[in-house]
Order: C-alpha cells, then sequence, then structure tokens
C-alpha cells in the first residue's frame, strides 16, 4: 500500500521562491511542505545579487543583517569602452542603486549562503517542525476538477518518489571545480512514471495537497503538468561565467563594471565576497558541436550566430572563458587563483502566458520566467513572485479569506514578468552588441551613451521597489488619483492627497519615527513585519493642538473597543485583538507633551495576560541620538489632517483614506471583499506568533 497524507500546500523545489514561500508558511503556521529532487542544498556559485526590496524584504524577516554582514556592498558602477587607439577608457561612474530609492543598497553573495538563510528561519519559525524533504520527485500531479472550487478540499495529488543518493545527484560536466554544468534529468519522471508498478511502494507516497507550488525552476515539471508552455526566443550570445579572486592591473576590479571591448565582446564585473570578483564574460570563441544547429540557423531566433553548431556545454572549462576574458580586457593583464565556480549559458527570454490552474496548482520564479542573469533580477524576482502569493494561500487555506484573493497572483506577478522580460531584452542586446565608436552612425553598433542610460533607468527597475500593483479586490485604486511620474511620462502613479508620497499599489518605504513610550527610534517598516497582518496605520496628526483631530482619535478608540469593529469580526474568537489586522498610531505631536493614557485602551491592548503593547504608537519627533525622521514630511502627510493608509501583509499600499468614520467605513467595505467573518476558535491562526516586546 502507498503511503498517503495530506497537507495544506505542497511546495515542489527548494531554490529561491521555494524557500520564501516555505519561509512564510513558516512565519504564519500555515500547514506546508517543501520537497527537492537534488539530495542537497547548493554550495557555490549561481545568483548573488540582492536587491534593496529583497532586503526590506529580508528584514521584515529578520534576516537582512546576515547580508548586510556577509555579501559584498556594491556601491559604484563603471562604464568601460573602446578608446579608439586599442585600448579601453572609463567614460562614466555612477551610484550602483539610486541614492535614497530605500534604506538598502544592492548586495552580493553567493546564492547557497542566501538559501541558508532561509533554512535556518524556517526552522526557527517552525520550531523545528519544517525543513526541506530532499531526494523526493514528484511523479504524477492529477487535480480532482469536482472539488477545485471546495475551500476545505484537498483537490490536488501528487505521488512522490524518495530517491537514493546517486538518483538525486545530477550529473556533473567538466573539471572538479563547482560549476553550473551539469546534464539536466528532467526526463527521470517519465522514467519512473512509465515503470511505478515496479517500483517499491516504500519509496512512494501520494500527497493529497489543497494547493501545489511549482518553485522548480527553468524546466519545470509542473509547468507541464499543468499544459503551459512558455513563450519567447533565445539568442545565440553566450556568455561564461566564472567566480575567482583575479590578479590583475585593471584600476576598476572592485567596481561592477560594464567594459564593452571593440570586437572581443563584454564583461561585467561584479566585485564579491572574500576578495572574490564574478565575471560575466561574452564568449565569442566557444567550443562548438557542428553536428547541431544553432537557433538562428534553424531560422528561429534573432541572435547573431557567430560560429556554426550549438555550444558544446561540456567542453566549456575556466581557462576557456579566462581566455576570451584576456581578450575583452586587453591591454590589461588578468589572471586567476581560487576558482570557486564557472558555468556558461545561452540567453533567451521566455515568460510563461499563465502561473496557475484552477487556483489550484501555481508556478512561480523560473518556472515562469528565464532571463540572462547580469542585471542580477531572476533570483529577486523569483523570491517576490513567492513573497506575493504564499501569504495569500495562507489566507485562504486557514479559512481567513475567500479564494477570490488568488486571481490577484497571477494578475500582479504577469505583469512583473513580462516587464522584465522586455527590460532584460534591451539590456542583453545593448550589453551583447558590438559597440559603435564615437562618431559612427548608429546601425553600426551599440549607442553606448544609450546604453548608459537605459542602465541609469533600468537600475530603478532592478531595485524592485518600484513594482506597481494594479486595482484589484487587494488594491483599491479608487482612493486616489492618477497622477504623472515626475520624470518618466509613460508612468503613471495612484496617489491620494492625503499622503501625497505615497503610491498605491507600491510598498510602503520606511521613515523614522519614535517609540511614544520609550523614546526608541524605529525604521516604521521595522514595526511591521512579515507576520502575516494587515496594518492600518492611523496617521493622527498634531492630536494636542488640533481639536478635531482629537475628536477623531477618541471616536477611532471607541469603535475599535466595540463588537461592531470589522477588526473584531475578521479575527478568529481566542486570537489576539491584532493577529489579522493590526493599528499602528503615528501622531505628529510633540511626544513629550503627549502623555501615554491620552490615547484610548484600544490603542495599547492587553494580551490575556494583562501585558501592554508599547510598541503600537510613535510620534514623527526628534530623536536623542538618530535625529528626526520626518516622516510626515516623506509620506506627503500633513499634520493637521492626517490619513488612514491599509498595507497589506506583503509590505503594499491597499488604500489612503482620511481620518474618522467615513475613511474607516471605507476600509471596512474593503476589507469586506474578501475577509470571512471568524466564527471558530483559530486552528493555527497566528496564535503561534510570539509579538509581545519589540525583538
Ligand atoms: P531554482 O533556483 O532553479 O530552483 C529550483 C529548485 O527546484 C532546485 O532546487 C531544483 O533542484 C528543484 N527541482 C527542479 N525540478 C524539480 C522537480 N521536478 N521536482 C523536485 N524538485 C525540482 N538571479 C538574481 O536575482 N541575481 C543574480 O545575480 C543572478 N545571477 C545568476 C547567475 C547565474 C550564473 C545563473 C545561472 C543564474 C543567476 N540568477 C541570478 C538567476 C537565479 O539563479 C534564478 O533565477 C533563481 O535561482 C530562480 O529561483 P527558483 O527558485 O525559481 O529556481
Amino acid at each position: 500500500m502507498v503511503k498517503e497524507s495530506n497537507v495544506d500546500v505542497l511546495i515542489i523545489g527548494a531554490g529561491p521562491a521555494g524557500l520564501m514561500a516555505a519561509n512564510w508558511f513558516a512565519r504564519t503556521g500555515t500547514s506546508f511542505r517543501i520537497v527537492d529532487k537534488r539530495g542537497s542544498k547548493i554550495f557555490a556559485g549561481q545568483a548573488d545579487g540582492l536587491q534593496c526590496r529583497t532586503l526590506e524584504v529580508f528584514q521584515s524577516f529578520g534576516f537582512a543583517d546576515r547580508a548586510l554582514k556577509e555579501a559584498n556592498h556594491m556601491l559604484e558602477i563603471s562604464f568601460w569602452e573602446p578608446d579608439g587607439k586599442g585600448g579601453l577608457y572609463r567614460s562614466a561612474r555612477l551610484a550602483d542603486s539610486i541614492p535614497g530609492i530605500s534604506r538598502f543598497q544592492q548586495v552580493v553573495l553567493h546564492q547557497g549562503r542566501i538559501e541558508s538563510w532561509f533554512l535556518d528561519a524556517i526552522r526557527k519559525w517552525s520550531g523545528g517542525r519544517a525543513s526541506v524533504e530532499r531526494s523526493k520527485l514528484p511523479l504524477r500531479l492529477d487535480i480532482d476538477e469536482e472539488k477545485v472550487e471546495d475551500p476545505n478540499a484537498y483537490p490536488v495529488s501528487v505521488l512522490l518518489k524518495h530517491l537514493d543518493e546517486n538518483e538525486s545527484m545530477p550529473e556533473q560536466f567538466g573539471s572538479n571545480v563547482a560549476n553550473g554544468l551539469f546534464r539536466s534529468f528532467e526526463g527521470d519522471q517519465d522514467k519512473y512514471y512509465q515503470n511505478t508498478k515496479d517500483l517499491d511502494d516504500d519509496s512512494l507516497e501520494l500527497v493529497h495537497a489543497k494547493y501545489v507550488m511549482g518553485c522548480d525552476g527553468a524546466h519545470s515539471w509542473v509547468r507541464k503538468q499543468i499544459g503551459v508552455e512558455m513563450e519567447g526566443e533565445s539568442t545565440d550570445y553566450v556568455w561564461g561565467v566564472l567566480d575567482s579572486v583575479p590578479i590583475t592591473d585593471f584600476p576598476d576590479i572592485r567596481n561592477r563594471c560594464a567594459i564593452h571591448s571593440l570586437d572581443s565582446g563584454s564583461i561585467m564585473v561584479i566585485p564579491r565576497e572574500q576578495g572574490l570578483v564574478r565575471l560575466y564574460i561574452q564568449l565569442r570563441e566557444t567550443p562548438r558541436d557542428p553536428a547541431t544547429k544553432t537557433e538562428s540557423e534553424m531560422g528561429k531566433n534573432e541572435g547573431k550566430a557567430l560560429e556554426k553548431g550549438r555550444v558544446d556545454r561540456s567542453k566549456i572549462t575556466p581557462e576557456v572563458i579566462l581566455d576570451n576574458a584576456r581578450k575583452i580586457l586587453h591591454p590589461y593583464k588578468l589572471d586567476i587563483t581560487d576558482v570557486k565556480w564557472y558555468t556558461a549559458y545561452q540567453i533567451g527570454q521566455r515568460v510563461s502566458p499563465k502561473f496557475e490552474k484552477f487556483q489550484r496548482v501555481f508556478i512561480s520564479g523560473d518556472a515562469c520566467h528565464t532571463h540572462s542573469p547580469k542585471a542580477g533580477q531572476g533570483m529577486n524576482v523569483s523570491m517576490m513572485d513567492t513573497f506575493n502569493l504564499a501569504w495569500k494561500l495562507a489566507y485562504v487555506s486557514k479559512g481567513l479569506a475567500s479564494r477570490d484573493i488568488l486571481k490577484t497572483y497571477e494578475d500582479e506577478r504577469l505583469d512583473v514578468a513580462r516587464a522584465l522580460i522586455a527590460f532584460d531584452h534591451k539590456f542583453s542586446r545593448l550589453f551583447s552588441g558590438k559597440p559603435a565608436l564615437p562618431g559612427a552612425i548608429k546601425s553600426e553598433g551599440v549607442d553606448l551613451d544609450e546604453f548608459h542610460a537605459f542602465f541609469e533607468k533600468g537600475n530603478e527597475f532592478a531595485s524592485g521597489t518600484v513594482v506597481d500593483y494594479d486595482d484589484s479586490v487587494l488594491i483599491d485604486k479608487s482612493s486616489g488619483k492618477p497622477v504623472p511620474h515626475a520624470t518618466d511620462k509613460e508612468v503613471t502613479l495612484t496617489i491620494s492627497p492625503l499622503a501625497t508620497n505615497v503610491i498605491i499599489g507600491r510598498r510602503f518605504d520606511s521613515a523614522q519615527v519614535v517609540n511614544q513610550s520609550d523614546a526608541h527610534p524605529w525604521y516604521l517598516t521595522d514595526r511591521m513585519l512579515s507576520d502575516g497582518r494587515w496594518r492600518i496605520v492611523n496617521f493622527a496628526g498634531d492630536f494636542k493642538n488640533v481639536p478635531e483631530l482629537n475628536k477623531r482619535l477618541i471616536w477611532l478608540g471607541d469603535y475599535l473597543a466595540e463588537d461592531r469593529s470589522f477588526i473584531k469580526k475578521y479575527t478568529p474568537p481566542g486570537a489576539k485583538v491584532d493577529s489579522v489586522i493590526e493599528v499602528l498610531t503615528v501622531h505628529a505631536s510633540p511626544r513629550v507633551d503627549v502623555e501615554w493614557d491620552d490615547f484610548p485602551l484600544a490603542f495599547r491592548p492587553r494580551d490575556c495576560a494583562g501585558r501592554m503593547d508599547y510598541w503600537k504608537i510613535y510620534a514623527d519627533d526628534n530623536s536623542y541620538h538618530e535625529g528626526h525622521g520626518h516622516a510626515y514630511e516623506k509620506y506627503g502627510i500633513a499634520k493637521d489632517v492626517g490619513a488612514y493608509v491599509v498595507v497589506r501583509p506583503d509590505g503594499y499600499v491597499s488604500m489612503v483614506e482620511p481620518l474618522g468614520e467615513e475613511g474607516l467605513s471605507k476600509i471596512g467595505e474593503f476589507f469586506g471583499k474578501f475577509l470571512l467573518e471568524q466564527k471558530v476558535p483559530p486552528r493555527t491562526m497566528f496564535e503561534e506568533i510570539e509579538t509581545y516586546g519589540a525583538d
């Protein structure tokens, strides 16, 4: 008999996308399992760039400090180009992350370390109960269509096979240096599946899940099971990647650099942790397999075939990559030591037109978008996919929200994926193409001024901070007005006149505020952690000096204490009053003029042991040691008017409303569209979340 089991969410694939999802589920006490066909995590190489928004998210899960300590901080980028005399010169320098765009700047570190922070966080939040189940290969996925609309059903069944040690290690090509050149073993499912009858029952398990997340990378098996094909194209541009310690007279080796040579291709330099440097090197001379055709020889794409035959990846070595690099960097010298990892890849841009089936099986990360790695986007966007989806699945599987919210996943993330592919398409062609010399006509090569301008603008996109989700059941843009972007005519923002720097649909940015009870300065978002809760930020204004604002504050306190409060309606009986929707207050009166008991009790609730929550009330005021955050100014909120800002569990702004009864009733209507009235005590909902104290 094959063993059978039930779980709310089954995650297939434990790369960055799967681990982010598992982390969310562990944090919110959601029933989940995560399986991966590989026998071990990765230890070197692959992705390395962590963008500003990703670091903000890591901060909200409590481990950004590890990135800041362990990673290399990338602060400057230099552009190098042919000088027309056979050499190279530095044509420009820029800040690598746009100053002021986030409290964090891009850092770089190998993917294996980043995955280990997730593994630690998953262990911590789940109390040691959850971990990645490795060497588990899914063989079959079935969806019971009759049950897909029943929120309590487990309509997706996945047959898992436990692989032995040899079966779960991909065959590695090349030298004994760790590398990304391995033979994919994506076909194994078919091999096993055809012989399921012969398989030992003990190695099989049939898992019944409410939801399945396919986080299984670019060759996604889950994507194939739901019948979705990627759309897009590949080029014949081939790039090598080498992680090593360079020995060179090139002066900017510890800066991020984009180097275009005249005839030998381009290099991107990424200075890394522990003295390492990653070189992305365009390979003009590569070992080819003449028996095959490139895609452009087959008329399938627009890339320029430089040599006959497809690249024979098994013959790529660090020496092949280094030889190409030396030609590009000439006349500078380049040797290397401490080679840690290398790989080679062919650039392609592909996106999946669907991210889900029946809102029961979802795909995320590389399973739905692939592109070149040089803009440091793949891992970041992959993690942001599941950062977007997993909290929604947590709400639905716990019966806190209706299934309607799941539709927003594809709507929100497909737009981001398409923008990413368009960005990468242009970026890779500008970077891979031969440069035009100064004075040459544009059709003769890449215009390097255009490349710099695109790079600068692209830095905003690449930071991940300007993702703007559309109107939906979770974003109410009618609470603002369309406003043209100050510098980019193609972009329209939605902004309320009550908070002119808070963009509805974008992430809620941080500003420093001071805790009312102990004078501790905080980034406001550090009091809005990713723990599954919605937040209403009550910008109460200068309530001490504006009587109308004082009235509204008292009115809100009274409302929150009443049984008719929508917050109580959506909170399971027996759970903490703030475990689904938390109200945080930021006032604009002088902190020392305000007393703790100026605030109604509802703003400083007690738990069942009588312990007071001192971390819900803040002042926009001077701190003793960290200056003044000027939060009202930063958010564009008038101190004599105030506003409510509603922020989703993933930190995106849902709506901005005026203080008082009218604004609050709109917020109540908004929640009424998807939150479900709670009548029974929670199964696991957030009661495991420790919220006492400000850790
Ligand atoms: P993956 O990381 O591919 O993880 C998929 C997981 O699923 C793997 O653990 C795999 O073993 C498992 N799996 C696959 N199939 C199955 C199956 N059938 N059953 C069970 N398990 C399965 N991105 C950046 O953001 N910044 C960078 O700087 C960057 N640099 C890169 C440099 C290089 C050289 C490369 C190759 C990639 C780079 N990327 C970068 C891209 C980044 O590595 C990927 O976008 C990212 O890893 C995608 O995460 P994922 O979780 O979607 O997929």
